[in-house]
């Protein structure tokens, strides 16, 4: 288990795939102490210098359920428009930003809005559904269109210890099950069909080898 001392810091990374932390399922959150604190803050800055919208706790090698996320609110005007592009067949956003740049060239993300989400779960999945293009920092460069409910009401635990529930939709849906996902051990490809999968995996790996990575 993941354990950054006092006495010894290590410098919080993004563990990729094949780490098997990725594949793990994860369990009862820690004591929300100091550590607890110490922890979500180096995520946060981690998350935002990578230019990721979502980063979860076995990401960064901690074995518990939790993650952070930070969409921002969608106005009434931007959910029109979405509305208004997924008839369309234009529907989707990256879920964790990357393009043909190196996320190091690029300036990190600014907080928006913020979220801690301690012990989460999917009280109702809506029957409609969406089609999003996600992305994950666990694996870099690689894109998957993936089908989800398109509306969900969740509950979790704030920093502060309260219960929170609340109605997510559009991106935000989106990057809770996604991150939520991950504490299950589940990654994007897992979602897709097993030949799919296997060209997504071996391409993956040729690109990490090639680049030393
Ligand atoms: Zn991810």
């Amino acid at each position: 288990m993941a354990w950054w001392g006092k006495a010894e810091p290590k410098i919080m990374k993004v563990h990729l795939f094949p780490d098997p932390i990725l594949n793990t399922k994860m369990v009862k959150i820690p004591p929300l102490d100091d550590h607890f604190q110490h922890w979500v803050t180096e995520m946060f800055e981690l998350m935002y210098k990578s230019r990721g919208i979502g980063l979860a706790a076995p990401q960064v090698g901690l074995h518990y359920r939790f993650f952070l996320m930070d969409v921002a609110e969608e106005t009434e005007e931007e959910r029109k428009t979405e509305q208004k592009n997924e008839a369309q067949g234009e529907g989707g956003e990256n879920l964790e930003e990357e393009e043909d740049f190196e996320e190091e060239d690029l300036e990190p993300l600014l907080p928006k809005n913020p979220k801690v989400i301690l012990d989460p779960s999917v009280i109702f999945a809506h029957k409609e559904t969406a089609v999003l293009e996600e992305g994950c920092l666990s694996i870099p460069k690689i894109k998957i269109e993936i089908e989800r409910p398109s509306k969900i009401d969740v509950c979790y635990q704030n920093l502060q210890g309260e219960r929170v529930e609340e109605s997510l939709t559009g991106l935000a849906a989106a990057c809770f099950q996604h991150e939520l996902d991950h504490l299950d051990g589940i990654l994007i490809w897992d979602r897709i069909s097993p030949l799919h999968r296997k060209v997504l995996k071996k391409k993956f790996l040729n690109q990490q080898k090639n680049y030393g990575t």
